[in-house]
Order: C-alpha cells, then sequence, then structure tokens
C-alpha cells in the first residue's frame, strides 16, 4: 500500500493499493509497443503535444499545486513555480529537440559519414518527492522528445502527483501509453529494472538509493543517471557585497523548507567579514515565517514527513555533540505535522554531521575560514559535488574560482544555484553522474550512432 500523508498535519490522504510485478510488467510491455510507433514520429508532431502539455500544465496549475502542497508540505507560492517551471521546460524541448538532435556531418574519407542520435526505447524513471513534478518534467519532456517512452517510479509518498503527471500527458494527446506511473515501492524496483523492455534508469534521489539502483542495472548493462544528494558550500569573501550574499544564502537554505539538492548547505565565510555575516545571516533567518504552506504568507512549511524531521534533528543533535554551537531554531516545535524551525548551527568543522552529512532541511552550517584559499579547501572537502557558490565584487575572481577551483558541477556567482532548462544540471562525487537539461540532457538515452558510407 502507497500512503499520501499531509505533513502539515500528518493526516492521511490517500491510499492507493501497489501494482504487482505483472501489472508492471503490461504496462511496460505497452510503453514498448507505443515507443515501436512513436519512434517514426516526425519532431513537428512530437513539439505540438510537448507545448500542450505545457498548456494543461498552466491551465490547471491550481490544481496542481495544491496537489504538490498538500502531500509534501512545499509553500504553494513555490508549487506555483514548479508547475510553470515545468511548463517552460515542456516548451524548451518542443523547440529545440529538433535541433539538438539533427544528424551532424563529419568529414571523413567516406562520401558520407555522420553522427545521428536514435531513441533507446523505455526508459524508467526514479523519482524523488521533493520537487515532485520538476523532477519527473525535466526527464519527461527531453526524452518524449528525442523519441522514447517513459515509465515513472515516483517516491511512494506523492503518488497523487504522480498520476497527476500521467494524466498530463494524456489529456496534451500523446500517446496512451507513452508516459506512465507504475506505483510500486522502493523494495519492488529490482524486477523492473530487469525487465528486457527497460533500456535504461534515471534515478534521482538519495546517494545509498542510488548506489542500489546503478549496480544492478550496471550488471545488466543498462545505462544510467544520477542525480544524488548535495553539501552546496557558499564561499563569503573579504570583497563580497554581505547583505545580498547573506540574503542569498538564507534564501537558498530555506527554498523548499530546506529540502533541496541545491539548497545552500554550508557557508563558509572568510575571517575578516565573518562576524558581520553571521549578525545580517541571524536576522535574516529569524525573520522567515514557519506555518501552514497553503497560506501564502509562511515562507516555509512543514519537512515532508515526521521520520525525515527527526532524522534531520537527530542530524543537528549529533553535531552539537560534536562541538557545533547553536544560535537559531534547533527544537522540535509542539505542533501537529512534521515542522522544523529554520536553526543555524556555527562552528562547524569537518568531521561534525553538519559537515560531512546532507541535511536535508532548513538547517545552516556556519563555517569561518582564516583566508580564501582555506575556504576553497573547505568547500572541496566532501564527498557531494553538486553545486557551489562564491560571494565577491570581483567578478573576474569569482569566475576564476567558480571555474577552476571549485570541485561541482553548477558554479555560481554572486547568485544561488538554479536550474535551468537551458544549462547542464547534474554533478560530479557521489552528487551523481550525467546530465539532464539543456542539449546534455536530452543526448544521455539516445544511441550515439555513426552512420558511414563509403
Ligand atoms: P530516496 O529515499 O533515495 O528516494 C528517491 C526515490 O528512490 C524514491 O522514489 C524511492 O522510492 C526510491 N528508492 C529509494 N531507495 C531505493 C532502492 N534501494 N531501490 C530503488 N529505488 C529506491 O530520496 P528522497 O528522500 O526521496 O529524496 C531526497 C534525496 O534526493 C536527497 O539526497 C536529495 O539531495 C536528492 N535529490 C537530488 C537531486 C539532484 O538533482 N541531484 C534532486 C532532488 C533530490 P520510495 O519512496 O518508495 O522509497
Amino acid at each position: 500500500m502507497l500512503t499520501s500523508i499531509n505533513p502539515s498535519n500528518n493526516k492521511v490522504l490517500k491510499q492507493y493499493d501497489e501494482m504487482t510485478t505483472e501489472q508492471s510488467y503490461e504496462i511496460i510491455s505497452l510503453a514498448h509497443h507505443t515507443f515501436l510507433e512513436w519512434k517514426e514520429t516526425l519532431f513537428t508532431h512530437r513539439s505540438e503535444l510537448m507545448k500542450k502539455a505545457a498548456k494543461v500544465l498552466r491551465q490547471n496549475s491550481e490544481e496542481y499545486s495544491v496537489l504538490m502542497t498538500m502531500e509534501m508540505g512545499k509553500p504553494i507560492a513555490q508549487s506555483r513555480a514548479e508547475v510553470e517551471k515545468c511548463a517552460w521546460v515542456c516548451d524548451y524541448y518542443a523547440e529545440n529537440a529538433e535541433k539538438f538532435l539533427t544528424d551532424e556531418i563529419v568529414k571523413t574519407e567516406a562520401s558520407k559519414s555522420f553522427v545521428s542520435y536514435q531513441p533507446l526505447g523505455v526508459v524508467l524513471a526514479v523519482m524523488p518527492w521533493n520537487f515532485p513534478f520538476w523532477q519527473v518534467f525535466r526527464f519527461a519532456a527531453p526524452n518524449l522528445m528525442a523519441g522514447n517512452a517513459g515509465v515513472l517510479k515516483h517516491a511512494s509518498n506523492v503518488t497523487g502527483c504522480a498520476l497527476a503527471i500521467e494524466d498530463v500527458f494524456r489529456k496534451a494527446g500523446f500517446p496512451e501509453n507513452l508516459f506512465r506511473t507504475l506505483l510500486v515501492s522502493s523494495k519492488n524496483v529490482k524486477p523492473i529494472i530487469e525487465n528486457e523492455n527497460i533500456k535504461a534508469v534515471t534515478l534521482t534521489g538519495s546517494v545509498p538509493a542510488g548506489k542500489s539502483v546503478a549496480s544492478l542495472a550496471g550488471s545488466l548493462i543498462k545505462k544510467t543517471v544520477l542525480e544524488l544528494g548535495g553539501s552546496d558550500p557558499y564561499l563569503v569573501l573579504e570583497d563580497a557585497d554581505l547583505e545580498k550574499a547573506a540574503m542569498s544564502c538564507v534564501n537558498s537554505r530555506l527554498i523548499n523548507a530546506g529540502q533541496s539538492c541545491i539548497a545552500a548547505k554550508r557557508f563558509i565565510v572568510v575571517k575578516k567579514v565573518y562576524d558581520e555575516f553571521e549578525k545580517l545571516y541571524l536576522k535574516f533567518m529569524s525573520d522567515k515565517k514557519m506555518g501552514d504552506p497553503l497560506n501564502e504568507k509562511n515562507d516555509l512549511g512543514p519537512q515532508a514527513s515526521t521520520q525525515l524531521r527527526d532524522e534531520l534533528h537527530n542530524q543537528v543533535l549529533r553535531s552539537i555533540e560534536q562541538g557545533a554551537e547553536l544560535i537559531l531554531g534547533g527544537k522540535i516545535p509542539a505542533m501537529d505535522g512534521a515542522y522544523y524551525p529554520p536553526t543555524i548551527l556555527k562552528n562547524v568543522k569537518p568531521g561534525m554531521a553538519a559537515f560531512d552529512e546532507e541535511l536535508f532541511g532548513p538547517v545552516a552550517a556556519l563555517i569561518k575560514a582564516k583566508d580564501e584559499d582555506e575556504a576553497i579547501d573547505l568547500a572541496n572537502k566532501s564527498i557531494f559535488g553538486l553545486g557551489a557558490a562564491v560571494f565577491t565584487k570581483d567578478n573576474k575572481k569569482g569566475e576564476w574560482i567558480a571555474k577552476e577551483k571549485l570541485n561541482a558541477g553548477c558554479c555560481f556567482v554572486n547568485d544561488f544555484v538554479k536550474s535551468d532548462p537551458r544549462l547542464p544540471f547534474g554533478g560530479i562525487k557521489e552528487s551523481g553522474y550525467g546530465r539532464e537539461l539543456s542539449p546534455f540532457g536530452i543526448k544521455e538515452f539516445v544511441n550515439i550512432k555513426t552512420v558511414y558510407i563509403k
């Protein structure tokens, strides 16, 4: 049984029967047969449907936004923004997929030689709950445009979203079985990966989930893309505009109640400006309002579940035991729901949970560095390498640090890290491999075929 629970009051919203493996196999087989026809369609036809999907999203934005907020607690304004972003990625690939996947002539001794991009078949997407629509659309839009079919195994707590997404493609007029949702929990994913019609797997989620899925897929020689966790460092240098930097750092830490892979997690501030930064950071964090995510006045709602909230609290307690100092929050409030307040730990150092692990909630780790070199070293001292940001008035220096020094997939200067359909998104180290979005994302699950005519 898959259960959706509203984390703002812990009441059960709905329960769904899990599919048996046979039922999943039936759907995968239907998706495969649909793929065989879909791959023959023209880009103009696919674009038309993908544009319609964007329209369906915009027309039903309120319904989808409320559903997301009810199932996982995202503040309603952020849910609305997420639906709009999904429409954007549909439009983006509707307009650009053909250009990205056009044959590329390569001059050789042949009379003609070129690279052609051919779809692979049915791709399995294992997705997380934190951006329940966006994570799926950034997979589905490029892949359906490339000629693939998709089956979605969504996180067990957002089944309502999973079914609504399937319905978006149905409403847009895509073939009935081109994109389907499988109602299965994580323990039943293995036989799905093993199904011969599943040609590749993409997983967005935690490191253990990524390791488990990728090792099985690897043993079957099925390609994977992994978008895993992060502990993004934000560097604040001596010449930074501290007010802007602190505001940006707070907003990035609290987005989605802190449950974003690219939320800022470690704030590494050089000694000279540390005290001033801490003062501003504390003020801005203290100003944020926590409460009912359906009330637009609130900046953050609950965590997605009490279990996840309790795990986060345990990380805070362990960090304090290890020597970190709590200067804000850090207590489970006496109210219904999975709430956790904006929290700040200072004096955070390597070896502490708040430094070494991913803190998936509104908990900031403040770290003092003696200078820029030490700040860069501390930033890179992580098993993760997803995003990173640097704040400085010297854009040239910022660019050099972002490009040459920070070991991460997405490095920003004077802004917080965000995903954008036009730019590649993904990580290195235990944050995963492969890229989503941009021309790179649409080429992950295609056969990059060489054609050579003598
Ligand atoms: P999770 O527990 O790993 O779950 C993600 C998905 O994987 C869910 O559908 C889950 O299903 C499934 N899953 C878990 N263990 C599995 C296994 N052994 N075999 C097959 N499937 C498995 O992660 P989460 O708590 O939902 O999401 C938070 C994590 O995702 C964080 O680490 C975050 O940083 C990461 N994330 C990364 C990105 C990125 O782009 N890099 C974006 C968003 C989130 P069930 O729900 O049924 O367990």
